[in-house]
């Protein structure tokens, strides 16, 4: 038995991870100095628990070092049946990994139309948005590494991305951690619940993002966290008992968008006595929240008509039924009415409004993506030899297909796996087969897809 390496080479994965006490779990970056108890130094105890047990056992009188005389006493003991006790690795906080080069370099943040022009070659459309959002994240990191700068606090520029569903908001946002080489993590605000009550903890927020930054306290302080369907905890009108989920949470995330230090549970979402917790500052937390906002037309409507109807500048009421792109007219006012807390929205200075896709979008998006879903299906189809090609308007038939069930892009992977379906199972069946063309006709059910034949055989092996 021995104490903690000063030089953190004690165990076989302490250069990895932080050292847990396996009484009270706390790692050695809270609970101080460990003292190490088997061979393998993966097994610890620290200083307050050791004395703890001391105190319940009695006490020893003038016991002031315990390094000096612990070890002398524990010499003989067998304490084996304690590895057990190990703490899993999954629940202990890994060292910063320091001395691995960073494939994004803070110092280097890419230049807002570099971040948009990368974000190019994947998300279609989308313009505005993708200039708001290049430009808040370039502002965003700048800040956290001028953050020693204390003289003048730069603002957080946590994000509101309003859009129809399957418009790509989380596309967007996936790409954008990607990219910047940042750790993500992915919740959902329908499953968030004011502490205490059913449903996930708004810390646990925090928690997954650790988990995504491989538990690096380190990284996970600079990470992304992209919460979704948020217009679902919007306060619930003409409800007289308490709003757990909806206006609750609101004010449960402000402290975290704003920046505080959480106390967060390692390797799990949900705290308990045996999981070891950690520390984790928000301040340089990017956070984005978006929702598809159903209902907030009516809101923009009903404010733009009534503000055009009175004065000299009225207007037919009925100016704005067909604009499609009234959501981007949205304003906080706007969000307030619909639900969202005044305090909530001044915390998401940048709002962002996506377009809902049309079919000519729908279109792009099968072309000409980095991995387009065309190209992935083509790919696949080549490793079999076989050149699989789409006739224009074959095309346009899916993406009409997929329109029809107003999910975004969300609907075109399954309308393409109905109809390919058939193609995947059919082809391997004839080595001859050389080429296969998907036309409209097939799409529509009236019709085969065109089959061409290799012009050389090809022998059985
Ligand atoms: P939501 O807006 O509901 O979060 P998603 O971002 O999850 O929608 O979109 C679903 C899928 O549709 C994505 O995984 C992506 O493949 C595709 N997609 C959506 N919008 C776009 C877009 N603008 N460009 C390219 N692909 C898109």
């Amino acid at each position: 038995m021995g104490t903690d390496n000063q030089d953190g080479s004690g165990g076989q994965d302490t250069d990895r991870y932080e050292s847990v006490c396996f009484v009270c779990g706390r790692p050695e970056s809270k609970a101080g100095r460990m003292l190490r108890l088997n061979k393998d130094n993966s097994l610890c105890i620290c200083v307050d628990c050791m004395q703890n047990g001391i105190t319940s056992m009695g006490g020893m009188q003038g016991m002031q070092d315990l390094e000096i005389n612990f070890p002398d006493m524990l010499a003989g003991m067998n304490l084996n049946h304690l590895e057990d006790m190990r703490m899993p690795e999954r629940n202990r906080v890994k060292h910063s990994a320091k001395k691995e080069p960073e494939k994004f370099d803070r110092k280097k943040i890419p230049a807002p139309h570099k971040i948009k022009e990368q974000l190019d070659e994947y998300v279609i459309g989308q313009e505005f948005a993708k200039k708001v959002i290049s430009v808040a994240v370039y502002n965003h990191y700048k800040r956290v590494r001028t953050s020693s700068m204390n003289d003048i606090e730069i603002d957080k520029s946590n994000i509101l991305m309003i859009g129809p569903t399957g418009c790509g908001k989380t596309y967007l946002v996936q790409t954008l951690a990607r990219l910047l080489d940042v750790p993500l993590a992915i919740t959902d605000a329908t499953s968030l619940t004011e502490a205490g009550y059913i449903g996930d903890d708004i810390e646990s927020v925090v928690s997954k993002l650790l988990l995504a930054a491989d538990n690096d306290v380190e990284r996970a302080q600079e990470g992304i966290i992209f919460i979704d369907e948020i217009d679902k905890i919007a306060k619930k009108r003409n409800t007289t008992s308490r709003d757990v989920s909806g206006e609750s949470v609101q004010q449960g995330l402000l402290k975290l968008l704003e920046g505080s230090e959480v106390e967060v549970p390692v390797g799990a979402t949900s705290k308990n006595a045996m999981v070891p917790q950690v520390t984790v500052n928000t301040r340089n937390i990017l956070f984005i929240c978006g929702g598809a906002f159903p209902e907030l037309e009516k809101v923009v409507k009903a404010r733009l008509t009534k503000s055009s109807s009175i004065g000299f500048g009225a207007d037919l009421k009925d100016r704005y039924e067909d604009d499609e792109n009234i959501l981007a007219k949205t304003t906080i006012e706007d969000l307030r009415s619909f639900g969202m807390i005044p305090e909530f929205l001044g915390r998401l200075p940048v709002l962002v409004v996506l377009e809902g896709l049309s079919k000519e979008m729908l279109v792009r998006i099968l072309k000409e993506p980095k991995n387009a879903i065309l190209e992935q299906y083509r790919k696949l189809l080549a490793l079999d030899e076989v050149d699989l090609r789409f006739d224009d308007d074959a095309i346009e038939a899916i993406a009409e297909r997929a329109a029809e069930k107003k999910t975004g892009a969300r609907a075109l992977r399954g309308v393409i796996e109905e109809f390919m379906l058939d193609i995947m199972y059919e082809i391997p069946k004839d080595p001859g087969i050389g080429s296969v063309t998907v036309t409209r006709a097939y799409i529509e059910g009236k019709g085969s897809p065109l089959i061409g034949m290799r012009t050389f055989p090809v022998l059985p092996e």
